[in-house]
């Protein structure tokens, strides 16, 4: 199993907190990597996608911990990906610099249904993304 960006920012933000969060379904007793019921671990199900995309998550307060953040799956099944807790008046720096890297296309995910200036969208194949066409 592949430790990520996302475990890493979990880990940190655990070590900040002070009272613990409880989540529905708080008193299962959980993997601390897939966050999903210790018997049903999938964290030996794990993919290795050839990719040449990486994804960012930028987490709102608490998200990290949120047991069925579909954020972690992502980052599960890149190669390449980066989880940063999300603030407006402090963003991080290693984050800015990674978004003014050259090397990267940032690109937003977001519903397009929540986008007024529709020049701003763009069609992408994500398969195109995974190696196939
Ligand atoms: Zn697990």
């Amino acid at each position: 199993m592949r430790v990520h960006a996302f475990h890493h920012l979990y880990q940190r933000r655990l070590a900040q907190s002070t009272k613990p969060f409880n989540a529905r379904g708080c008193k299962v007793k959980r993997c601390q990597y897939c966050q999903a019921s210790e018997q049903y671990c999938i964290c030996e199900h794990q993919p290795k996608i050839k990719s040449d995309v990486a994804v960012m998550l930028l987490l709102s307060e608490n998200e990290v911990f949120k047991p069925s953040n579909t954020g972690r799956l992502i980052l599960d099944t890149v190669e390449e990906g980066y989880a940063y807790q999300w603030s407006r008046t402090e963003p991080d720096a290693e984050m800015l610099a990674l978004l003014a890297n050259e090397a990267y296309q940032p690109i937003i995910i977001f519903p397009d249904e929540y986008v007024e200036e529709r020049s701003r969208l763009m069609e992408i194949n994500p398969r195109e993304y995974c190696g196939e066409k």
